[in-house]
């Protein structure tokens, strides 16, 4: 069932010059990707974003990393593309993700992890409206060539 989801391309995606491959790797899947901007986050919209870790000793450290420059944010669509996105980022560690998933490709920390994606369909849809206005999300066919 085709769904979509959020994702994000955390700063150090672009200080590393990823940007470029992260996305690629997502097209390759067969993803569709119907929104992508650069945008720079707040501490409020952080705080929103990552409720759950709100109470952690290293959230500072999070809204640190978060702020440290502009994201890409990213809406993409496809086939169980929630539990795809996922499996494409690996484990939060990437030292406990398997090899061949972005984390244990490009990253080697659980802190500069490199990418966001929605956890469940609920949450995608919640983290889509956050990120994003309606009038943002393109919504075309791809063309087919015979
Ligand atoms: P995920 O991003 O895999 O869904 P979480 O929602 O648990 O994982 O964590 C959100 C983000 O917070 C992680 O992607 C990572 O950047 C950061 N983070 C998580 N755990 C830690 C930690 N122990 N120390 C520092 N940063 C962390």
């Amino acid at each position: 069932m085709s769904q979509t989801t959020l994702v994000l391309l955390k700063p150090d995606v672009i200080h590393r010059g990823l940007v470029g491959q992260i996305t690629a790797r997502i097209e390759q899947r067969g993803f569709k990707i119907i929104a992508m901007k650069m945008m720079k986050l707040s501490s409020a919209l952080l705080e929103e974003h990552y409720a759950h870790l709100v109470t952690k000793p290293f959230f500072p450290e999070i809204v640190a990393y978060m702020t440290a420059g502009p994201v890409v944010a990213l809406i993409v669509e496809g086939d169980a593309v929630v539990a795809g996105l996922r499996q494409l980022c690996g484990a939060t560690n990437p030292a406990e993700s398997p090899m061949g998933t972005i984390r244990a490709d490009f990253a080697n920390t659980i802190r500069y992890n490199l990418i966001h994606a929605s956890d469940s369909a609920e949450a995608s849809e919640v983290e889509i409206k956050r990120f994003f206005k309606s009038e943002e999300i393109c919504d075309y066919k791809k063309i087919v060539i015979e």
